[in-house]
């Protein structure tokens, strides 16, 4: 008979990290440079006593377990408060990416069913016009205090968040129940059709956080300052705010305020150790700390992942200001950390360049997750690192199903199920480095955020003189990509360049309108009809974008 294991079974719940933080690290400062442009600092204690109020005002406002409630909100100690006092309390903390179109996020607001809505001052007007349209949502929250609230909004009702908590007293027991609870969600719209929920549980959010803090994955501790400058609304942070919490250290949140100068001067005055973003972020903060002859003195080493990190930026960073740079690949569907380049023993006795070959692949698989690459009969391909195939994933933070879609999304490998196709093309090596070459899926992302090609070509298809249009991105040195619009114009049609993106105005958020439009006979199609993507990004790989040269 199996005999089984004779240890607690403790629910990994995530109150139990700000629980954790605030009892052992109590004193660790949280820093945030405010909407308002001041700095703010308390504590995770002080944190922790918030988010427990913030529990108590939630539940007097109607919540019941299992109620979503939507953030539009930058990086700061309300919003780690509301990660905490969501989740702990069995509700579903929704971050929404502002920065997409109004009407998109509505359409995420609507599909989650968020029942309270908390936003950032900044965000102010953009609420006020998404309102009407929102059907669940039946508290408005302003994230601030009452000096700063407006003398009067079009939202009727608005609630003041520092009063809302200044109304509680605090004592709450975080309850404790099943750890595959639903914690958070994330939609990505880094994938066809409608954008996609991915549901977090308290387990798998507990999992990755541990994992996320391990030496060769981002090596956090008690002793470091961290700066996520990732939004919290892309992945939760790429988890920091739970692995911070793990460890007890200083958190420095920078708001809305991402310019080089202002990242600096927050880097030098509170003593940051490490931090993580898209690399977009890290050419601003460069391209100030150079043309200002400026040195950091704290600041050790950063993750850079979101899409591929150029070369020369790695190289400069290591070599100019010897800050360890941390190659990682990812996505909101892995929560998101599944590779980091991080070097063996036996490699670092390799010469330097080769170090730098590696250091450049998306790295190796931290424990928890499992990985392959497979042709298009779902046979697994060896690991020779040329043999390149579809990357799929599977593990404990690795999503299952979509929220709202029944529909698996999950593949086989070698006839096995439950594998999750990542949409990304890549080669592993024999020491398991995985590398990045391509996308399958049809998504163009700039900065960091994605750009979805069917509906560029769905809106160039709508304007009267096109034939055809295919939208592929193009290679730009601050933004990674960018789109660029290959059109078919109607037999006897004229159409200009100007006039087919003038066409996108109002239509699509302004910065997903293409860089550039180039007319072109034909478009090549696959036998069945579809357009040949590949091909088309291989005709056009040097092709040089008229904003490439306003770069930085
Ligand atoms: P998201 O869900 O928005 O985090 O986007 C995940 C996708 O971003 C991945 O599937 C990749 O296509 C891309 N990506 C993330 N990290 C990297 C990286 N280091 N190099 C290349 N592409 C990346």
């Amino acid at each position: 008979m199996t005999l089984m294991g004779r240890m607690m079974a403790e629910p990994l719940m995530i109150s139990s990290l700000l629980e954790h933080a605030a009892r052992h690290s109590g004193d660790a400062e949280i820093v945030s440079k405010r909407v308002e442009g001041d700095i703010h600092r308390t504590n995770w204690r002080e944190l922790a006593r918030r988010a427990r109020q913030l529990a108590q005002a939630l539940a007097r406002l109607g919540c019941v377990a299992g109620n979503r409630v939507g953030t539009l909100a930058w990086n700061g100690y309300r919003h780690l408060e509301i990660y905490y006092g969501t989740s702990g309390s069995q509700l579903v903390c929704h971050t929404i990416n502002p920065r997409l179109f109004p009407e998109q996020i509505a359409w995420i607001i609507n599909d989650a069913e968020d029942r309270i809505l908390c936003f950032d001052a900044s965000f102010l007007p953009l609420v006020e016009k998404l309102a009407p349209l929102l059907k669940t949502v039946r508290h408005f929250v302003l994230m601030t205090s009452r000096a700063h609230m407006p003398a009067d909004s079009a939202i009727p009702g608005l609630l003041c968040y520092d009063d809302l908590l200044a109304a509680e007293d605090g004592h709450y027991v975080w309850p404790r129940f099943d750890e595959n609870t639903a914690s958070s969600i994330c939609y990505t719209s880094g994938t066809t059709g409608n954008p996609k929920g991915a549901v977090y549980s308290h387990r798998s959010t507990i999992l990755h956080a541990y994992a996320a803090a391990l030496p060769d994955a981002m090596n956090c501790s008690a002793r470091d300052v961290i700066l996520p400058v990732v939004p919290m609304f892309h992945v939760n942070a790429w988890g920091l705010p739970y692995a911070s919490a793990i460890v007890g250290c200083k958190l420095v949140m920078p708001g809305p305020h991402l310019d080089g100068k202002s990242l600096y001067e927050l880097f030098e005055n509170e003593g940051v150790t490490f931090s993580a973003g898209v690399p977009t972020v890290w050419l601003g903060l460069l391209n100030y700390v150079k043309s200002n002859g400026l040195r950091f003195s704290s600041f050790k080493r950063t993750v850079i992942g979101g899409s591929a990190c150029p070369p020369a930026m790695m190289k400069t960073l290591q070599q100019d200001y010897g800050i360890e740079v941390i190659h990682a690949w990812g996505m909101t569907e892995l929560s998101p950390l599944g590779t980091l380049s991080k070097l063996t023993t036996r490699q670092l006795a390799l010469p330097p360049e080769q170090q730098q070959r590696l250091l450049e692949k998306q790295g190796r698989a931290i424990y928890g997750i499992d990985m392959a690459v497979i042709d298009d009969q779902g046979r697994s391909l060896p690991w020779d690192g040329v043999s390149s195939g579809n990357l799929v994933v599977r593990g404990h933070w690795v999503l299952d199903k979509y929220f709202n879609i029944d529909k698996s999304p999950l593949v086989s490998v070698d006839g096995v199920p439950g594998w999750f196709p990542t949409g990304d093309v890549a080669t592993i090596d024999a020491d398991g480095f995985m590398q990045i070459t391509d996308r399958s899926k049809d998504v163009i992302k700039s900065g960091g955020e994605w750009i979805s090609s069917i509906d560029l070509e769905n809106i160039a298809m709508a304007h009267p003189a096109v034939a055809e249009a295919a939208a592929i991105s193009a290679a730009h040195p601050k933004w990674d990509e960018r789109p660029l619009l290959v059109v078919v114009r109607r037999a006897g049609m004229a159409l200009s360049r100007e006039e087919m993106l003038a066409f996108y105005e109002g239509r699509i958020a302004k910065w997903q309108i293409p860089d550039d439009v180039v007319f072109v006979d034909e478009i090549p199609h696959t036998a069945t009809g579809k357009i040949l993507k590949l091909k088309l990004r291989e005709q056009f790989a040097n092709h040089r974008l008229p904003t490439a040269g306003a770069a930085g």
